[in-house]
C-alpha cells in the first residue's frame, strides 16, 4: 500500500469502530469483486484493502445502501468505485441509460475520481463521463454531445449537474445508483438543495452511497432524506499526538518569507523540516534559505537517501521536502515542522507534523495558511475538531481580510471528457449492458482476453491513466504471486 498515507506519531481515535486497526487484513481477491476490476487492481499494484474497502465493498456489492464516515487519504474512492464496476458489469442494466451518478464537491475530487474510475475500469466494458470542466460552451455543447452519446457512469460537480438537468441534457430516471463523496463539503458548498432536487430526479429504488469526512446532524439528516436503512461504516480519525506544540499563521502568500524569518530569528532553525506542496517550490526555497545564511538543503526524489543521510548525520539543519519525497522518514529528532503550504487534508496535516515529538519527546508544528489555503484549514479543523492557536504575525505584516468562506465554488465544471474503455461502444453491448456474457464465461476467457486487451492498450484512445505500471498478467488465484494463504 506504498500510496497510502503512513501512520506515524499519531493517536487513532474511532468513533465506532475501536478495532478497526486490529481488524483482519483483506485481499481484494477475497472479495466477490468482477475479474476485470481484479485485473486493474493487480496491475496497478493493489492487494490489500484498506479498513474502509474491507468494510464497504462487501455491502455494496449486495446492493445495501452505504453510510461511510471516511476522509481522503484512507481508500474511499476505490471502496465505491470497485464494487460499482462489479455491479455494472454484473447486474442486468439499460445500455441507454445513466446506471450510476457520482456527485462530488469540486472539480479538483472530481478529477481525481476520474482518474481513480480510468484505472479502475480499464478493462472493463463500463463507459463514464465526467461533467465536471470548465464554464465555456465548447465544453458544455461536448459534455452535452458527450451525454447524448451515452454512459453507464456520469461523474459531475453539481452546479454543472443541474445545469444538464434542467436543459433536458441528463435523464436521471433509471439511475440506480448514486454516489455522494465528500457529502459534507457538498453541504457547507451550499448544495444541499441542489442535491435534493438531483436525488429527485431519480427513482425511489436505488442504491445510495454518501461519503463524508464527519457526521454533522445535517449529514445525518441527508442520509435519513435519501437513503433507505443504510450500513454504516466509520473509520478511525488520525490525531495529532498531544505533545505537538501547534501553531499558525494566517497571512498573504507573500508575505510567508518574512514569517519564516520570524521564525528563525526566534529560534534558529535545528533538526527542522519544512514541507512545500511542489518539488519546484521546494527547490525555490531551500536556495533562498541557503543565501539567507541557514543550512538548509532540498530533497529531491534523486537524492533523496544522499539528503536524508547528511541530515541524519546532523550535517544539514532544515530539511525542504514535499510530504512524498519525506515519506517514510524515520527519524526521532526533529524538534520542528513548518508546513509552508497548508496540507491537502486532515490526514495529510496529522501525517506530516507526526514526524516531530516522537519517542516522549516535546516538538512544534507550524502551518503558514495562505489565501488559496483558508479553505485546508477549516476543513482539516472541522475533521479533527480542533483549533489550532494562532501565532500573531510579525509587525508591519498585515492579515488577509477573510476566513474561510464557504461560497457555491463548485459551480463550474464539465470538460465532456467521454470514454468508451475497452474500445467499447455502448451498442455493441448485449441487452443486459454487457458486452461480455456472465462472469463464469467471463473467467474462463480471461486469459485470452488479458492479452487482446495488452495488446489492445497501445492503440486506445483514453488508454491506462498514466501512473499505472504496464499490465501484467494476474497469476491464477492460489498461484505464485498471489496472496499468501
Ligand atoms: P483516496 O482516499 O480514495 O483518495 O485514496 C488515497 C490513495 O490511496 C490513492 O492514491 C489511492 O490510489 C491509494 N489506494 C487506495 N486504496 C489502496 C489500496 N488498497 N492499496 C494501495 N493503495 C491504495
Amino acid at each position: 500500500m506504498d500510496n497510502l498515507k503512513e501512520q506515524d506519531n499519531t493517536t487513532s481515535e474511532s468513533i465506532d469502530n475501536k478495532d478497526t486497526e486490529k481488524a483482519p487484513e483483506v485481499y481484494f481477491e477475497d472479495l466477490d469483486l468482477s475479474d476485470n476490476v481484479l485485473d486493474a487492481l493487480y496491475d496497478m499494484r493493489f492487494e490489500k484493502c484498506t479498513p474502509v474497502q474491507a468494510q464497504c465493498i462487501p455491502p455494496i456489492l449486495e446492493h445495501h445502501d452505504v453510510l461511510g464516515v471516511a476522509q481522503t487519504g484512507t481508500g474511499k474512492t476505490a471502496a465505491y468505485l470497485l464494487p460499482l464496476l462489479t455491479l455494472l458489469e454484473r447486474d442486468p442494466h439499460p445500455a441507454d441509460a445513466v446506471n450510476c451518478l457520482v456527485i462530488a464537491p469540486t472539480r479538483e475530487l472530481a478529477r481525481q475520481i476520474d482518474q481513480a474510475l480510468q484505472g479502475f475500469a480499464y478493462y472493463t466494458g463500463v463507459n463514464a463521463v465526467a461533467v465536471y470542466g470548465g464554464n465555456d460552451g465548447i465544453r458544455y455543447e461536448q459534455e452535452r454531445r458527450s451525454l447524448q452519446a451515452g454512459a453507464d457512469i456520469v461523474l459531475a460537480t453539481p452546479g454543472r449537474l443541474i445545469t444538464h438537468l434542467q436543459l433536458g441534457t441528463l435523464d436521471l430516471s433509471r439511475t440506480t445508483h448514486l454516489v455522494l463523496d465528500e457529502a459534507d463539503r457538498m453541504l457547507d458548498m451550499g448544495f444541499a438543495e441542489d442535491i435534493l432536487s438531483i436525488v429527485k430526479q431519480m427513482p425511489e429504488q436505488r442504491q445510495t452511497i454518501l461519503f463524508s469526512a464527519t457526521m454533522p446532524p445535517k449529514i445525518a439528516e441527508l442520509a435519513r432524506t435519501v437513503m433507505h436503512n443504510p450500513v454504516e461504516v466509520e473509520i478511525a480519525v488520525s490525531k495529532p499526538a498531544e505533545n505537538i506544540k501547534q501553531s499558525l499563521y494566517i497571512c498573504h502568500e507573500s508575505d510567508k518569507a518574512i514569517i519564516l524569518k520570524k521564525i528563525f530569528k526566534e529560534q534558529p532553525p535545528q533538526r527542522v523540516i519544512l514541507f512545500c506542496s511542489s518539488k519546484q517550490k521546494v527547490k525555490e526555497l531551500a536556495i533562498v534559505l541557503k543565501r539567507s545564511g541557514l543550512n538548509a538543503r532540498a530533497m529531491h526524489s534523486d537524492l533523496r537517501d544522499e539528503v536524508m543521510n547528511l541530515f541524519r548525520a546532523h550535517k544539514v539543519d532544515l530539511l525542504v521536502a514535499t510530504d512524498i519525497v519525506a515519506r517514510g522518514i524515520d527519524i526521532d529528532d526533529i524538534t520542528m515542522v513548518i508546513n509552508y503550504d497548508a496540507p491537502h487534508d486532515a490526514e495529510d496535516y496529522v501525517h506530516r507534523i507526526g514526524r516531530t515529538a516522537r519517542a516522549g519527546r516535546e516538538g512544534s508544528a507550524i502551518t503558514l495558511i495562505g489565501e488559496k489555503d483558508l479553505y485546508a484549514l477549516s476543513n482539516i479543523e472541522r475533521t479533527l475538531k480542533i483549533k489550532i492557536p494562532r501565532a500573531e504575525l510579525p509587525e508591519g505584516v498585515r492579515p488577509p481580510q477573510t476566513e474561510p468562506q464557504h461560497g457555491r465554488g463548485g459551480r463550474s465544471g464539465g470538460n465532456g471528457n467521454s470514454r468508451g474503455r475497452n474500445g467499447g461502444s455502448r451498442e455493441q453491448r448485449n441487452s443486459h449492458g454487457k458486452r461480455g456474457g456472465n462472469d463464469a464465461q467471463s473467467k474462463g476467457r480471461n486469459e485470452h482476453r488479458r492479452n487482446d486487451k495488452r495488446q489492445a492498450q497501445s492503440s486506445k484512445p483514453h488508454g491506462k491513466s498514466d501512473n499505472r505500471p504496464a499490465a501484467q498478467k494476474r497469476p491464477p488465484k492460489n498461484g505464485i504471486g498471489r496472496k499468501p494463504e
